[in-house]
C-alpha cells in the first residue's frame, strides 16, 4: 500500500438524481499527496471538486476505486481526527465570541479546560486575532471571519487541512493578505494542504503542485507542478514565470474539452 500521505486509485464518483438519472461526477482519479505538499484542485464549477474533497474527507463514499490515508482508510483518518476543513462560508456561530468559536471542536474533544484555553490562545496568535478573541462574527471583516473558520479548523490538531474555496467570497485585497497568511501557517504548522479553487492564478500562488480537473465526467486531466521558489512573495505575482505558468495551466484547460 502507498505510504503516500494522501493515495487515490482510479476514484469514481456516480451520483443517482430524483429522477435515478446517473451523473458522473469523477471518473478514474488517480495521485498521490505526500506528506506537507500545498496541492489545488483547480477547476471550473461542476468538476467534482468538492465531491473528491468530499470522498479524501470520509464524508462521502466513492463508487470505484480507493483512497488511502498513510495507509489507513478516510473512516480511520477521520476518527482520529486527521482532518481539518474549512468552507467558503467560515459557518460561525453568532452568540458565540470568536474565542468560543474556537473552543467549540475542543469541548466536543472533551479537553480539559486548560487544554482548551492553551490551544485556543495558539491558534489564534497563528490567525492574527489574539486581540479579537471576544469580539463576535459580526463585528469581524469577511477576511476575519475566514481566518477564524482557519483557527477552528486548526485547533483539532489535524495532519491534514481540505480547504473548499475559502477565500472566493472576499475581496481580491483581502483575499492576496490571506494567502500569505495561509502561506505562513503552513510553514509554521508543516500540514498537508488540499485547496479548492477555480482561480488559477490564486493556485499557482499558493501550491507545490496544482491537480488539474476537468468536467463532465470530472478527470484529473494534468499535474503541474509550481517551481515558484518559497517563500512566495506578492511581487511574483507579476513575475514572468508566474504568466507563465498560468499560461501553461490556461494551455491545460483549452486543449481539454472546456
Ligand atoms: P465542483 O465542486 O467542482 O463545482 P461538485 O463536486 O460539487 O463540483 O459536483 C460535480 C458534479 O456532480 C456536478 O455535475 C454536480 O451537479 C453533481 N453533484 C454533486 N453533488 C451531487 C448530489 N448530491 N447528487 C447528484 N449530483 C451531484
Ligand atoms: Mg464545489
Amino acid at each position: 500500500m502507498s505510504t503516500a500521505e494522501i493515495s487515490a486509485k482510479n476514484v469514481g464518483m456516480v451520483y443517482r438524481d430524483r429522477k435515478g438519472q446517473e451523473i458522473t461526477a469523477l471518473q478514474d482519479v488517480s495521485f498521490d499527496i505526500e506528506k506537507g505538499e500545498f496541492i489545488s484542485l483547480l477547476g471550473p464549477s461542476g468538476c467534482g471538486k468538492t465531491t473528491l474533497l468530499r470522498i479524501i474527507a470520509d464524508l462521502l463514499a466513492p463508487t470505484s476505486g480507493e483512497i488511502s490515508i498513510g495507509g489507513e482508510t478516510p473512516a480511520q483518518a477521520r476518527k482520529k481526527l486527521k482532518y481539518g476543513m474549512v468552507f467558503q462560508s467560515p459557518v460561525l456561530y453568532d452568540w458565540r465570541t470568536v474565542r468560543e468559536n474556537v473552543r467549540l471542536p475542543l469541548q466536543i474533544m472533551h479537553l480539559s479546560r486548560a487544554e482548551q484555553e492553551s490551544r485556543i490562545s495558539e491558534m489564534l496568535e497563528l490567525v492574527g486575532l489574539t486581540s479579537f478573541a471576544n469580539h463576535y462574527p459580526k463585528q469581524l471583516s469577511g477576511g476575519m471571519q475566514q481566518r477564524v473558520g482557519i483557527a477552528r479548523a486548526l485547533a483539532i490538531q489535524p495532519d491534514i487541512l481540505l480547504m473548499d474555496e475559502p477565500f472566493s467570497a472576499l475581496d481580491e485585497f483581502t483575499k492576496e493578505k490571506l494567502h500569505n497568511d495561509l502561506l505562513h501557517i503552513w510553514r509554521k504548522t508543516n500540514k498537508t494542504i488540499v485547496f479548492v479553487t477555480h482561480s488559477i492564478a490564486e493556485a499557482v500562488y499558493l501550491s507545490d503542485r496544482v491537480f488539474v480537473l476537468s468536467p463532465h465526467p470530472g478527470r484529473l486531466t494534468a499535474i503541474e507542478p509550481i517551481t515558484l521558489t518559497r517563500p512566495r512573495t506578492d511581487s511574483m505575482r507579476n513575475s514572468e514565470q508566474f504568466f507563465e505558468l498560468v499560461g501553461r495551466i490556461r494551455n491545460d484547460f483549452e486543449g481539454g474539452s472546456i
